[in-house]
């Protein structure tokens, strides 16, 4: 089952409960561990059986409240090995991101922030499964971006990699780690077969959603084909 979660500030958040496990999928800004909290409580979930926070990439509208969500529920976190540093004392500098503001804060006070996780992170790779989603590496909006598709539900989540805000489309230049890639990257996502979409900022499509997304893929230069389909999980 997959549900957003109400009341995050910054990206959407998803519940995704699963056989394999129970994850929260970006769970937003910055404070929102609170509302992502208060959701579990109103489903009768105990946050102690969230198993994982995984995030699609390490900007701070999906990952601000990563950190304390996992020190609120014992969760583990979970992010693409190329965005791990993002997420750690001494990242690199991110210029494009709000995560940047952190290069200005006194350095013991961004240690604080940046160290506050219960755990180590579990270091994603693409065709990897995690609590039953399978890892799609689409670096270019960040080196670490990622989608995460579910066979069992059916559903893809994006991320960043593509957003929904007035149609289906790619994040624009000003926002992307190497705009190059990240017009590569939607394309990794061709040739997975799923009914509906969750995106990082729109609303989701709930019937079709490869067709769509494959639909928008052929309008795009450059064409489908540039990634291998031998590089995309099954
Ligand atoms: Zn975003
Ligand atoms: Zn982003």
């Amino acid at each position: 089952m997959i549900q957003r979660i109400p009341g995050v500030r910054g990206a959407q958040a998803y519940l995704y409960e699963s056989a394999e496990g129970l994850a929260v999928v970006d769970p937003g800004y910055t404070g929102s561990f609170r509302a992502v909290l208060r959701f579990l409580a109103e489903r009768r979930l105990n946050p102690k059986d969230l198993e994982w926070v995984i995030l699609t990439h390490h900007h701070v509208d999906h990952a601000g409240t990563a950190f304390a969500l996992c020190q609120a529920t014992g969760a583990r976190l979970a992010v693409h090995r190329d965005d791990a540093p993002y997420l750690r004392a001494g990242r690199p500098r991110e210029r494009m991101t709000f995560w940047g503001m952190a290069d200005w804060l006194p350095p013991a006070l961004v240690g604080y922030v940046l160290t506050c996780a219960g755990g180590e992170l579990r270091l994603l790779e693409h065709g990897e499964i995690i609590a039953g989603l399978t890892v799609v590496h689409g670096p270019g909006h960040t080196p670490g971006s990622i989608g995460l598709w579910s066979a069992a539900e059916s559903a893809l989540f994006t991320g960043d990699i593509l957003n929904n805000e007035r149609g289906v489309r790619m994040p624009p230049w000003s926002v992307n780690h190497s705009h190059k890639k990240a017009r590569l990257a939607p394309h990794r996502l061709s040739g997975l077969r799923y009914e509906r979409a969750f995106f990082g900022h729109g609303p989701a499509i709930v019937e079709g959603a490869d067709r769509r997304i494959d639909a928008f893929l052929r309008r795009q230069n450059p064409q489908p084909g540039t990634v291998p389909i031998a590089d995309q999980p099954r």
